[in-house]
């Protein structure tokens, strides 16, 4: 799915574009409802924060306390569902925004930071989307489909490697330069 969040929402073409988020509790009933775990926040965060680095002062991401107050919202949703994660159009407060829905899978994985990973970059990829970016057919980029095949575990995995403690979400990048190609043409 694709829209273009930016290209509606933004006018002020000298200044970083503001981009205010919100980011669902993990809540007790979350937690049995999606199989968030708490500290999630802090992965949906970076993954913001690295659309930001790559926006090279573009882009100013804001994390907000209030859904309403922000453009784009990023929830937990069920793990019933079949997809890592969507990215719907949503009005709020009267404006267009995206709101993420991200399934925290990867549950059974033996590796604590490989979950982490499989949630960060879901989150990763569909912001991308709530940014206006589209699919690729690059294995390489974060905006990869896998409606073109590939291997989901690789996916995952090729981050992974670059990890050795969850701090280093902050430090790696998965954004590639054909993805950044295309926020850069996004941005005024
Ligand atoms: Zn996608």
């Amino acid at each position: 799915m694709t829209f273009w969040l930016l290209a509606v929402s933004f006018a002020l073409a000298n200044e970083p574009q503001d981009l205010p988020y919100y980011i669902a509790p993990c809540t007790k009933q979350a937690m049995l409802d999606s199989g968030c775990f708490e500290g999630d926040d802090q992965l949906a965060v970076y993954a913001l924060e690295a659309w930001q680095r790559a926006a090279n002062g573009k882009l100013k991401v804001r994390r907000v306390e209030d859904p309403l107050s922000a453009r784009m919202q990023v929830i937990w949703a069920s793990k019933f569902g079949g997809q890592y994660g969507e990215a719907e159009p949503v009005m709020i407060s009267g404006k267009p925004g995206v709101r993420l829905a991200i399934r925290p899978v990867g549950r059974n994985v033996d590796d604590p930071l490989l979950r982490d990973v499989m949630v960060y970059l879901t989150v990763l990829h569909e912001a991308g989307h709530g940014l206006g970016l589209r699919h690729t057919r690059n294995f390489a980029d974060i905006m990869y489909s896998f409606q073109y095949g590939g291997d989901l575990a690789e996916y995952f995995q090729r981050y992974r490697r670059k990890l050795k403690t969850r701090a280093d979400f902050a430090q790696q990048s998965a954004i590639t330069e054909g993805d950044l190609r295309q926020l850069t043409a996004l941005l005024p």
